[in-house]
């Protein structure tokens, strides 16, 4: 007879010394802006590790999360602690934990999803429908210490500092719109310079593109696209966007559209402009409905249409390393770095525009620079 075995440990590992108490940005309740607060340390189940956050980068949705815009309102419950791109050291793991340890240097797909679901058994996690995110359903990564399930973190080699370890989540967004077109001897459009759109520039160029175009309408965004290497930079306020792609690709349109703005005009250009028979990877979201016409846009030049959500597990982050590895400088982008208690500045530099990432330091910056 199968005898079941003795209930499991809850604590495989813990580093001793681990305190009780933590430092967190809080969303109190339902307003905008967020406080710094006392929390208890997240405890953490079996499957689970605690990890002490070295980085957090700071993304547009903790934005939309700050000012409680109709989207939080909608999806978010306070008390949160949110956040969810960060970097930091493993100090303790669950009992079925078993790939990763105590003193392990992960960052996180901040995707926890269900492995039960239609889409999560066909191999598709990205687009798990049950899927909870962190900092978002459940408590982040703005404090010092957050637990995530161990499936969720990844290991990240420790010449990478903590400003780049905590960046992999949102480039991987980028290097998965960008591979999900073919890149070689490409021209590629990226629509909207934000911190994707940035990242897609070197991403788009180490695949093999020959000549790769941005729109952009912030003029210090523009400055980040020149130093990423786009070769032609558009201010869609200035200039007419579609006849100057058009311009510039011999009247054939792009081979590859990343639309990483969400802005409407912006997605409908981009598949006017688009080449007959060419991608557009769909990644930036839009506020509500767009108008596009599709037949002119998608039907009759036999464009190929995907949408973007998060990374697929676990085929990005491994890309995404690659790119690393390879020794892509994605420094330019990283424009503001800050302890997290300077939360208020870090939100407005966000929220102006006049920023590429911004990175919070849960324990201190003395947490960047002891790697
Ligand atoms: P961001 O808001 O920093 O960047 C968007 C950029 O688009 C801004 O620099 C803005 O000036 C620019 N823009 C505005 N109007 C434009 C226009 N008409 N033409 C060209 N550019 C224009 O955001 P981000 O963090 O870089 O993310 C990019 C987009 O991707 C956002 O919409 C975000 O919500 C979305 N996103 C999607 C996923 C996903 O899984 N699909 C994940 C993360 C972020
Ligand atoms: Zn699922």
């Amino acid at each position: 007879m199968y005898n079941a075995p003795a209930a499991a440990e809850r604590v495989r590992d813990e580093l001793p010394n681990t305190p009780s108490r933590m430092l967190a940005l809080v969303k109190a309740d339902r307003s905008a802006g967020a406080t710094l607060a006392e929390a208890p340390v997240p405890t953490y189940g079996p499957g689970d590790v605690l990890i002490r956050v070295r980085a957090a980068s700071i993304c547009g949705t903790d934005l939309h999360i700050y000012e409680w815009d109709a989207w939080a309102a909608g999806r978010i419950r306070p008390p949160l602690i949110f956040g969810h791109e960060f970097c930091g050291d493993v100090v303790a793991v669950g009992a079925e934990v078993n790939a990763i340890r105590v003193g392990d240097y992960v960052a996180a797909e901040s995707h926890i999803v269900c492995n039960e679901c239609y889409e999560c058994r066909h191999g598709l996690q990205h687009i798990c429908r049950r899927v909870q995110i962190v900092g978002v359903d459940r408590p982040g990564a703005f404090a010092e210490y957050v637990s995530i399930p161990a499936q969720n973190a990844w290991p990240t080699n420790r010449r990478f500092p903590p400003r780049i370890a905590t960046i992999q989540e949102p480039m991987g967004n980028a290097v998965h719109a960008a591979l999900s077109a073919p890149l070689a001897g490409s021209t590629v459009t990226v629509f909207g310079a934000g911190p994707i759109g940035l990242f897609a520039i070197p991403i788009a160029r180490a695949s093999g593109a020959k000549k790769i175009i941005t729109v952009e309408p912030s003029s210090f965004r523009r400055g980040l696209a020149a130093i990423m290497g786009s070769d032609i930079i558009i201010d869609p306020q200035e200039e007419a966007v579609v006849h100057r792609i058009l311009e510039e690709t011999q009247g054939e349109g792009p081979d590859v559209v990343l639309e990483m703005s969400g802005n409407a005009q912006a997605i409908s250009q981009g598949l006017r402009a688009l080449r007959y028979g060419g991608y557009a990877s769909l990644l930036g979201i839009p506020a509500g409905p767009v108008e596009m016409d599709l037949a002119d846009g998608v039907i009759f030049k036999g464009a190929t249409v995907q949408g973007i959500a998060g990374r697929r597990m676990f085929e990005t982050w491994y890309q995404t390393r690659g790119f690393l590895q390879s020794g892509m400088d994605l420094s330019p982008i990283i424009t503001h770095e800050m302890p997290l208690t300077d939360f208020e500045r870090a939100f407005e530099l966000v929220r102006n525009g006049q920023s590429g990432k911004v990175i919070l330091y849960p324990q201190g910056r003395d947490a960047e620079i002891d790697t």
